[in-house]
């Protein structure tokens, strides 16, 4: 595979970062997925902007401007012949002399920035969305700026594997009562013909799919709130499902070992999954 770091492609085997990175002394970094199909990048300008508001909140430069990053994303694309998968990108605060808890001059010390690809065939026609998924519910610990995309993923890829341990796919955080977000995705039930999912806050990352779902389903004329809800409200909802950048809409068909409905994919998130694909392929780049 060929990798990109600050500016060279690379073998993945060469590719090279400091031990005194602050990405991986202190997790001082952010980072983006983006998915490929058809060799296309999927709402490429939704991550770009994120990513900026990611930096900008962190006081971190940016190491590249918007429209190199595109062409890094496509060549990367094109070197390692993706035609379904995703580009990981990371930005870090870069490797200082040494270890101190204050950051370095920017002038000094340039952030760190590394993408690479993953290939992931068969990633729109996933059978997982035709079974749909199982969740639970664990407690959300996690600190209080979800909104920024750092790569502090200690705590999601713990409950990750307490999911794992309790035979289910994923677990949904819940905070004072309200589910928050899944490990690595946004979180919606469905009641009736409404699709409800937590407003924007600092609470949750504000997912690019996330927007153009809720912007796809107002435009299919499907009725949409953005409010808080309970875990017991999921548990006794008609539908369930997730959004991400690598799963677009997947359905979820049980909630702590309660099945919703028939326990099957319903009729909603199945077709926001399709709709979804159907109109990002179509405004890929
Ligand atoms: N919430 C969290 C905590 C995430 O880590 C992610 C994606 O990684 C999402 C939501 C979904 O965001 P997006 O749709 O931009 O991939």
């Amino acid at each position: 595979r060929t990798v990109y770091v600050n500016g060279d492609y690379l073998p993945e085997t060469e590719a090279k970062v400091s031990i005194f990175d602050r990405g991986f002394l202190m997790a001082d970094g952010v980072y983006e997925v983006t998915s490929v199909l058809d060799g296309k990048l999927i709402d490429f300008d939704g991550h770009a902007v994120r990513l900026q508001r990611s930096l900008d909140e962190l006081d971190m430069a940016s190491p590249i401007t918007k429209d190199d990053l595109l062409e890094v994303h496509r060549k990367l694309v094109r070197l390692n012949g993706i035609e379904e998968g995703m580009i990981y990108l990371q930005i870090t605060r870069g490797a200082p002399d040494d270890r101190d808890f204050a950051f370095p001059d920017p002038e000094t010390t340039p952030q760190t920035i590394v993408l690479f690809t993953q290939n992931k065939p068969g990633l729109a026609d996933n059978p997982a969305a035709k079974k749909g998924m199982k969740v639970i519910s664990i407690d959300d610990i996690r600190w209080g700026r979800r909104d920024i995309k750092t790569v502090q993923l200690l705590y999601p890829s713990m409950g990750k594997m307490m999911a794992k341990k309790a035979g289910a796919d994923d677990a949904w955080m819940v905070q004072d009562g309200f589910v928050t977000e899944g490990t690595s995705n946004n979180a919606y039930i469905v009641k009736g013909n409404k699709i409800i999912t937590r407003e924007k806050s600092n609470d949750i990352l504000h997912g690019i799919t996330r927007a153009a779902v809720l912007r796809f389903a107002r435009e299919a004329q499907m009725e949409v709130e953005e409010r808080n809800f309970t875990i017991e409200e999921a548990r006794a909802a008609d539908e369930a499902f997730i959004t991400s950048a690598s799963t677009f809409v997947m359905p979820v068909v049980e909630i702590d070992g309660v099945p919703l409905g028939d326990g099957t994919p319903g009729r909603v998130a199945p077709r926001l999954r399709e709709i979804y694909l159907d109109e990002s392929r179509k405004a890929a780049v």
